[in-house]
């Protein structure tokens, strides 16, 4: 299929930004036939799914990203044969969670082993993710469209928010008795970075611990820059090119085509397109609000992490800040724009399943914990705090470290500001307005100008769905192609 290029121009789209949604579109023009190039501000493409050497020489980070389990839900990775391209791994506990006393809650990726190492809340936990467990594809359409769109899946639509009603609410006590089932779902539920409880953390905490039973939390071998690798590959194999070291400040100064799909957030759109932005629309992407953000911390590690609980050990993350009440008590500090003293802290060791990342017998330690918008402060001794609770000697196996702000983070890449990794907060609201309230978020009343970041439906993670959506958009306006472009790895 080829889409009606215009003569003359040069090109016929011009992508802004090599993240996973910028290069998801550049990909779906591409494969459309289009003549494609992508301008990227860093000096390789990645964005948030970068993978660099932080600390010692040998050791391969993953700069945001580095667990998968959105990509593999991802309709548009689905249709690019992500697996067929990458090489993942999919650890057998999905995720873990310490409390004291050297306890732990381990989310295997079997729900009936997850069950029955739960005891007395086991059957409470199955009854709960079952039904998600067993329609994940669909729960992962519902969650992975644009929420103004009517849902069509009436039994996950009802079972999905029965549950987000309840884990997001005031009742959210009441099915379990122990501590160990209430503290996973949270550690989850916290990845959001939102009030807790609430119906936004609720349900994306409820759609990713389905993931973690149906298919796993999976990490990619060499690194996150694996998947942009992929990606990049292609575009370059269907004709289109990318330009790194070059920000882009106006639209007036990118070569003519007749669309532009940029890959950054509402606040850079604004300032890229200038007069041509009408004030209307300048004005609710105003509106739009960004989250609080994240400090990391990578660390070098001459061993694995000794976790008290053996079964931490074999776990792909691990979500570190003790009970649901202490996990909660932490991000509604952060919420309220505290630097909380015990905060909670993301944690996966991919070098345990990817001999890749560190030389021979080492490891890499990847970390972040939430903190209010824009801080400055430097969270790698609370980071090492909170792993010493549950791992004591952890500092001793430290080799390095390397510690960003979330105003750092922002630095690294304006696309999260403040250090907010969603791009946006991932409130309720928000979730039907990314960016705006519209059957069609990606396309902006400027003519052939589509926003396809994280900032637009369906929202974060390495899903390339909002930069797939935004190029299906361009494509049916403004080249009357309604039929999906094959994106197979065959094609
Ligand atoms: C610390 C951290 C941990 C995360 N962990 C996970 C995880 O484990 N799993 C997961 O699924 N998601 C995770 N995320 C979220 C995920 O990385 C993002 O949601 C995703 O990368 C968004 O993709 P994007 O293409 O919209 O934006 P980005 O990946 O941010 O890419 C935007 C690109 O555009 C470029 N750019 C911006 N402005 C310009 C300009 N003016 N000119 C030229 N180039 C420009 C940037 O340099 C960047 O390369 C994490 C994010 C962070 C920061």
């Amino acid at each position: 299929m080829s889409a009606r290029v215009r003569r003359g121009a040069d090109l016929d789209a011009v992508v802004v930004g090599a993240g996973p949604n910028g290069l998801a579109a550049a990909v779906t023009l591409a494969r459309a036939g289009l003549r494609v190039r992508v301008y990227e501000r860093a000096d390789q493409p990645g964005g948030g799914a970068a993978t660099r050497s932080l600390t010692l020489p040998g050791f391969h980070h993953d700069v945001c990203s580095a667990v998968h389990p959105m990509a593999f839900e991802s309709r548009f990775f689905r249709e690019f044969g992500l697996r067929q391209r990458v090489e993942f791994v999919t650890p057998e506990v999905s995720f873990g969670h310490p409390l004291s006393l050297g306890r732990a809650g381990i989310a295997y990726r079997d729900l009936g082993r997850t069950r029955d190492a739960l005891g007395t809340d086991g059957r409470a936990y199955e009854q709960l993710m079952r039904p998600l467990v067993e329609r994940s594809t669909q729960v992962a359409h519902f969650t992975g469209s644009s929420l103004v769109r009517v849902p069509t899946d009436l039994r996950t639509t009802v079972a999905f928010g029965l549950r987000t009603l309840e884990q997001g609410g005031p009742a959210w006590r009441a099915r379990f008795r122990e501590e160990t089932a209430p503290a996973l779902l949270t550690g989850v539920a916290a990845h959001t970075i939102l009030t807790q409880p609430s119906l936004a953390a609720a349900g994306a905490g409820l759609a990713l611990t389905a993931y973690a039973h149906a298919r796993g939390w999976p990490i990619p071998v060499g690194g996150s820059q694996a998947i942009i690798d992929a990606m990049v590959d292609d575009l370059r194999a269907h004709g289109g090119e990318v330009v790194v070291d070059h920000e882009v400040t106006s639209l007036d100064a990118l070569p003519d085509a007749p669309v532009t799909l940029l890959d950054v957030t509402p606040k850079a759109l604004i300032r890229i397109a200038g007069d041509a932005m009408p004030s209307g629309y300048r004005r609710a992407l105003e509106r739009f609000r960004y989250g609080d953000g994240v400090a990391k911390v990578d660390f070098a590690l001459s061993e694995p992490v000794p976790w008290t609980h053996p079964e931490l050990r074999r776990a792909g993350t691990v979500h570190v800040g003790g009970t649901r009440a202490e996990v909660a008590a932490a991000e509604n500090q952060v919420n309220r724009g505290r630097v909380p003293e015990r905060p909670y802290v993301l944690v996966s060791q991919p070098s345990l399943f990817d001999a890749s990342r560190a030389p021979a017998g080492k490891h890499t330690l990847w970390t972040y914990t939430h903190v209010p918008a824009g801080s400055p402060v430097d969270r790698r001794e609370a980071v090492i705090r909170q792993l010493e609770r549950f791992a004591p000697g952890f500092r001793d196996t430290i080799l390095a470290a390397s510690s960003r702000s979330a105003r750092d983070v922002e630095r690294h890449n304006p696309n999260y500001p403040g250090g907010d990794i969603a791009a946006g907060a991932p409130n309720l609201w928000q979730l039907f307005r990314r960016p705006v309230f519209s059957a069609d978020p990606w396309r902006t009343p400027i003519p052939g100008v589509y926003l396809a970041s994280a900032s637009t439906a369906p929202g974060p993670g390495v899903t390339g769905m909002p930069g797939w959506f935004a190029a299906l958009s361009a494509l049916n306006h403004d080249f009357g192609v309604r039929a999906l472009p094959d994106l197979s790895p065959r094609a």
